[in-house]
């Protein structure tokens, strides 16, 4: 058997450096063996799900159809700022919160008004330089001086992604316990997250590996002590990026993206062809669900100085052209010196470039073209509508629709966003969720919309969305 597939081998070659902004060689490998529970095998992924809804059902009996939009109507296509949050200083992080998701003015200009969320640290082996974090450097009992402003943005929904625990990227100190800690603190706070992704160098053992781990990740190793896939469980975690989920294809979600190829956009040779979610194994045997993060084919980890390419007009053109979504891998707090080193940017501003770009993803998303929304609620929308069925019959003078998900039960808080369209002569529809056995329930949420003589749009609303709060200025 091969150590590393084949696919792995190429991806290798064009995502260098996954995770991590300094720029090491990172190549997914295969899994690590001394995990007794492990039993998959990598060389046959059976990667079933998840793609975005593509077709209308006929209603027996009514010269009518529906079926379950991939965005909420009237949006074409969908995007996420997934944004890893190394090497920001405190006053830069709220300047681009400020400027992304408000309307005020800001020294990056007026404000976007973007549905926008972000990563966080609860530990940092170098607060000045790596980025800021809720706990004292590395201390599990000592919180930051920026602990209380971060617990706001954790329970107004703003910090939605841990990213790893934190940076241990000069000592490699990470054990459970930091997990633990972490963990403990969000439970205290009433939070719950959702979203992980990976970080860093081969020094951030707290890594998750997957079924392509790189061999010094050691959080879903039962055996190792930097072990604790099982805590992020019990908190609630539930949507994965791991090193091997990096893309350079832009467009996924649908058969109309694969061969886009433009500046930093590249055709994928990964098994997982057109799907934006994943099922993958952690070496404890729990199953994920991971995320596929685009990246763009260049030599650094994306940062300011590619984030123009990466969402180009003609990449953007093509988003909504082809209908798929994008979640976008970035380090906005990170710059280079001239030797391509990570820095801090301490008050240097985003590049022009940069600054135009995303004003154009915004202009798409007020124009109702692009769909725009913080990264934990994007994935949760996209679980649903990918795992979502959708069964119609006639009933009186009209007819049933019957909503359920394929893997999981559903609940009607989980349809924020969806919407379904039924054209043609259905007469008076209910809908309900169907859940084991005979539960069926009524929709209550949704509210039905008539967009022409014979076209009803139904869709269940999404939640407001936060402005970012702070000004980067500390009060004692
Ligand atoms: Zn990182």
């Amino acid at each position: 058997m091969a150590l590393v597939p084949a696919w792995a081998r190429t991806i290798g070659r064009r995502i260098r450096s996954t995770g991590n902004v300094a720029g090491t060689l990172r190549v997914p490998g295969p899994p690590h063996t001394e995990c007794a529970v492990y039993t998959a095998n990598p060389e046959e992924p059976k990667y079933e799900g998840y793609t975005l809804p593509s077709e209308a059902i006929s209603i027996p009996g009514r010269d009518a159809t529906v079926e379950v939009l991939p965005w909420p109507h009237p949006f074409r296509a969908g995007f996420t700022l997934a944004n890893d949050c190394e090497y920001f200083s405190w006053r830069d992080f709220c300047t681009v919160g400020r400027w992304l998701t408000t309307g005020r003015h800001t020294p990056l200009g007026p404000g976007l008004r973007l549905p926008a969320s972000s990563s966080f640290w609860f530990f940092s082996e170098d607060p000045e330089n790596l980025g800021f974090s809720y706990f004292a450097a590395d201390d599990c009992r000592e919180k930051s001086r920026l602990a209380p402003y971060l617990a706001e943005l954790l329970r107004a929904g703003y910090l939605d992604t841990l990213h790893a625990y934190g940076g241990f990227d000069v000592r490699g100190g990470f054990r459970r316990q930091n997990a633990q800690a972490a963990l403990a603190e969000l439970d205290r706070l009433g939070v719950r997250l959702s979203v992980w992704t990976n970080h860093g160098s081969a020094l951030n053992v707290q890594n998750l590996g997957g079924l392509w781990a790189n061999a010094y990740a050691r959080g879903d190793l039962p055996a190792s002590d930097a072990y604790h896939a099982d805590l992020l469980a019990a908190a609630g975690f539930r949507y994965f990026w791991l090193d091997a989920y990096a893309t350079n294809r832009f467009s996924l979600g649908n058969r109309h993206g694969p061969d886009h190829e433009d500046g930093l956009a590249a055709r994928d040779p990964s098994p997982w062809g057109d799907r934006i979610l994943c099922r993958d194994s952690l070496r404890d045997g729990r199953a994920i669900i991971a995320f596929r993060r685009f990246r763009g084919q260049r030599r650094w980890a994306p940062d300011p100085g590619s984030l123009a390419d990466q969402i180009s007009p003609s990449n953007l053109n093509h988003l909504e052209a082809s209908g798929g979504g994008v979640i976008l891998y970035q380090h906005l707090g990170c710059f280079r010196d001239p030797d391509g080193r990570a820095v801090c940017g301490r008050g240097r501003l985003l590049p022009e470039p940069a600054i135009r770009q995303l004003g154009d993803l915004a202009a798409r998303y007020h124009a109702r073209r692009i769909w725009v929304a913080p990264c934990a609620f994007f994935l949760r929308y996209l679980e649903t509508v990918c795992d979502l069925k959708l069964d119609a019959r006639a009933e009186g003078e009209g007819a049933r629709l019957s909503l359920s998900g394929r893997r999981h039960p559903l609940e009607e808080k989980d349809l924020a966003g969806v919407s379904l369209c039924i054209r043609g002569r259905a007469g008076s529809v209910a809908i309900e969720i169907a859940g084991s056995g005979d539960d069926r329930r009524v929709c209550r949420s949704c509210r039905a919309t008539q967009i022409g003589a014979a076209e009803t749009i139904v869709s269940w609303p999404e939640p407001s969305w936060p402005e970012f709060p702070f000004d980067g200025e500390e009060t004692a």
